[in-house]
């Protein structure tokens, strides 16, 4: 079943959560997210675990895995991945979700777009679920290479059964599968005979699917036909990017992995922003609101909802928005703005 219980809380009501920083504006954005904790005396522990991208050993990714295991939550930033180096290198951000979700290719993704009142493309945004599947490659004669894609009975149903399950809990009204099952027939006419059989079971829940051709074209002309999505891990990553796009970009959408055992939380999108790094413009909403997602993951609801409360007043109420959103302001004042406001809100209650 996914979606992982956390840990109950340990040392006198205290969490303790492994924050793995990664590059470009990653480590300041995870120094701001110890900060904004600290100031609403969140009673989190952050256990930090460094990733270096530009070594090709494996030590630090299995340091990391071992402490998401220890741990069961983890926040992450997004790390760098070196394309040039050769396939057996996987990526790091993979690893560190994969092997750590539920030790296997197990975990589902979740993306959640929605629209901010920001300068953004689209007022209704739909809402995402993925399925990682594990995929493999294997060479032979040189030239050809051949690609795997495993799809399993077992995950597909339980992907289904979360986009559905959280359909229902959260009042939606429409799942709709993506898939390439014209050309894909075998696995993804599977994934998407799962998806069916899981819908009879929802019935006040209207279900359709969408070649993912299509979708990508639907998603930028008529983004508002679509609520909840489910699909493979592949289509995920793309059709996830369309969505970040169409509310406002990186800057602004978190990301959850649910695992059996694991839940590892990060930014909506996998861009490091490297070109922006250490110069105090990067928009932090995404990994301040990555960080409520793991606050209601450890039932800590009351923390979750103050804080996403502040960044929505500061966004809107005080108008302080950094360059990606067109504004002047800094990723410093941004963090500022939401302590005050969670002052407010707190006098307010
Ligand atoms: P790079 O690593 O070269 O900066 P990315 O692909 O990581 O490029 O990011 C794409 C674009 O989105 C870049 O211009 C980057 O600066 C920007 N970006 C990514 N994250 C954020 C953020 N949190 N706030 C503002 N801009 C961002
Ligand atoms: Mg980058």
């Amino acid at each position: 079943k996914l979606k992982a219980t956390a840990p109950p809380a340990r040392y006198g009501g205290r969490h303790t959560v492994t924050l793995i920083p990664g590059d470009g504006i990653g480590p300041e954005l995870a120094k701001h997210v110890c900060e904004l904790f600290r100031f609403c005396c969140v009673p989190v522990d952050f256990e930090v675990v460094n990733v270096d991208s530009t070594k090709t050993s494996e030590d630090d990714i299995n340091n990391a895995i071992m402490a998401i295991r220890r741990n069961g939550v983890a926040l992450k930033g997004n790390i760098e991945t070196n394309h040039n180096l050769p396939p057996s290198h996987k990526s790091r951000n993979t690893l560190c979700l994969c092997s750590s979700s539920s030790l296997q290719y197990h975990s589902g993704s979740v993306r959640q777009c929605d629209a901010q009142p920001v300068p953004a493309r689209s007022e209704d945004a739909p809402q995402k679920h993925r399925h990682h599947n594990n995929q493999g490659k294997h060479g032979g004669v040189p030239g050809v290479v051949e690609c795997l894609k495993i799809i399993t009975r077992t995950k597909s149903l339980r992907i289904a059964d979360y986009a559905f399950r959280t359909a229902r809990e959260k009042g939606r009204r429409r799942v709709t599968a993506i898939h390439k099952a014209n050309i894909m027939k075998l696995g993804d006419g599977l994934f998407l005979e799962c998806c069916k059989e899981v819908a009879s079971g929802y019935p006040e829940i209207t279900f359709n699917s969408m070649i993912v051709d299509n979708t990508t074209m639907q998603l930028v002309s008529r983004p508002q036909q679509f609520d909840v999505m489910v699909m493979p891990n592949l289509y995920g990553n793309v059709v996830s990017n369309v969505c970040a796009g169409l509310v406002g970009g990186p800057g602004l959408v978190p990301g959850a992995n649910y695992g059996e055992n694991y839940a590892v939380f990060e930014t909506g999108t996998r861009n490091t922003g490297k070109s922006i790094a250490n110069k105090n413009t990067a928009n932090p909403t995404a990994m301040l609101l990555a960080s409520c997602l793991l606050l209601d993951h450890l039932k800590l609801h009351g923390y979750a909802s103050m804080i996403r409360k502040a960044i929505l007043s500061t966004i809107t109420d005080s108008q302080l928005h950094t360059a990606d959103l067109g504004g002047k302001g800094s990723t410093s004042e941004m963090v500022q703005s939401i302590m005050d406001m969670t002052v407010r809100l707190h006098l307010s209650l």
